[in-house]
């Protein structure tokens, strides 16, 4: 699964185009709060708890 690089949003539809809160969906539950980006996961913490241990993250938060 690759996704573009940081700052690339060359395969991004232009009103993609903005940055902030709300941008973000985690791809599993769908809220946009608590998003963790890093990793390019994608997911909310609370999602990341439960998928993260599976995949040998550890996640302590
Ligand atoms: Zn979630």
């Amino acid at each position: 699964m690759v996704e573009v690089g940081c700052g690339d949003v060359k395969q991004k539809p232009p009103k993609d185009r903005k940055f902030g809160k709300g941008v973000v969906k985690c791809r599993r539950c769908g809220t946009t709060v608590g998003v963790i980006r890093k990793y390019k996961l994608y997911i909310c913490r609370r999602c990341a708890n439960e998928i993260l241990p599976s995949l040998g993250f550890k996640v302590y938060e």
